[in-house]
């Protein structure tokens, strides 16, 4: 591992400052950005320990469910208020990883999680132009059973890796930052970005910018929600494909649909034309299965990951019957 400089940051100012750094990284749970600096991908030359930053808390706002960055993921998991009125928030994070890493990684983290691309994670590899931007892309010409079949380029094909993410942007949740320039509101569909040309570039964050907050706004849909993962263990294994879906129903019609696939997409995938394939129709199977077909017309498989597709949609019309079957 490459040596670097360690600092604690107890006041925002200090962090946002240091953060500003070239080649410096934020530290808090620590379970995915660890991995990466023992494989060498991440050797940056300082490190900023934020877990003494205020952000702890979760609390219940006029504006919704205010989450801080450094919440455990376990935490918001089990929180009455997540359970009862944004299920599939619990289940997305009780899906993911495993209960040691629950208890250690946060909010903020599971925001910046990185792909688990096996060749960017794999120094060895010459080719990854998310590791080195330029290089090429080896996984093209790979072995590509976990890559995305929506948002791909001939830069990048990486799926994007969080569960939490997929649920949150079917929750419409804001993501709010703060750094040089002040503070920002960024609605989480907006907050990953697409690899195009520059793979390496991840999210709309920049240099020194904290995510200090997420919140959950109070909808018409986010207590008739739920999360359906397909993959290859039980537990501790990500995605080969996801999907978190809320309903808001008047009974005999789907008033407001909201639909997000994971394990499929370069970054959290929203089909807003499934859900308005949904919209006004009744929540039948037929129906579903309709809005799933439509919610992977746009995917290219690319060598080992063609059965993606077919398993997307079936877990998309198991999660739209659970949400469909909540009271
Ligand atoms: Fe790198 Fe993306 Fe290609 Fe994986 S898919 S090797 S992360 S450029």
């Amino acid at each position: 591992m490459k040596p670097f400089s360690y600092a604690r940051a107890s006041v925002e100012s200090t962090a946002i400052e240091a953060g500003a750094r070239p080649s410096t990284r934020f530290i808090a749970g620590g379970t995915g950005l660890v991995d990466l600096l023992r494989l060498g991908v991440e050797t940056p030359e300082q490190l900023v320990d934020v877990n003494a930053l205020p952000w702890s808390q979760i609390e219940s706002t006029a504006d919704g469910l205010r989450i801080g960055a450094l919440v455990r993921n376990t935490d918001l998991a089990y929180h009455p208020m997540v359970v009862s009125e944004y299920p599939v928030l619990s289940e997305a994070l009780l899906s993911g990883a495993s209960p040691q890493i629950r208890n250690m990684a946060t909010v903020g983290g599971n925001l910046l999680q990185r792909t688990r691309c096996s060749y960017f994670r794999d120094v060895g590899v010459a080719q990854c132009n998310k590791r080195a931007p330029g290089s090429g892309c080896a996984a093209i010409a790979g072995y590509t059973r976990m890559h995305a079949v929506l948002g791909a380029t001939d830069q990048c094909i990486a799926a994007h890796p969080s569960d939490m993410c997929v649920a949150l942007v079917a929750l419409d949740a804001h993501v709010y930052t703060r750094g040089s320039r002040g503070t920002r509101d960024i609605p989480v569909g907006d907050f990953h970005t697409l690899p195009g040309d520059h793979p390496e570039v991840e999210n709309v964050l920049e240099p020194g910018e904290l995510v200090t907050h997420v919140v959950l706004p109070r909808t018409a849909f986010a207590a008739r929600s739920a999360y359906v993962k397909a993959r290859d263990r039980a537990s501790y294994a990500f995605a080969l494909a996801s999907a978190a879906v809320a309903l808001d129903l008047d009974g005999k019609s789907i008033r407001q649909a909201r639909i997000c696939l994971g394990g499929v997409g370069t970054k959290p995938w929203r089909s807003q034309e499934a859900e308005l394939a949904l919209t006004g129709r009744p929540p039948t199977r037929e129906m579903f299965d309709r809005a799933a077909a439509v919610a992977l017309q746009g995917a290219r498989p690319q060598g080992d990951n063609a059965f993606k597709i077919k398993l997307a949609q079936r877990v998309l019309v198991r999660a739209l019957e659970r949400a469909g079957g909540r009271a």
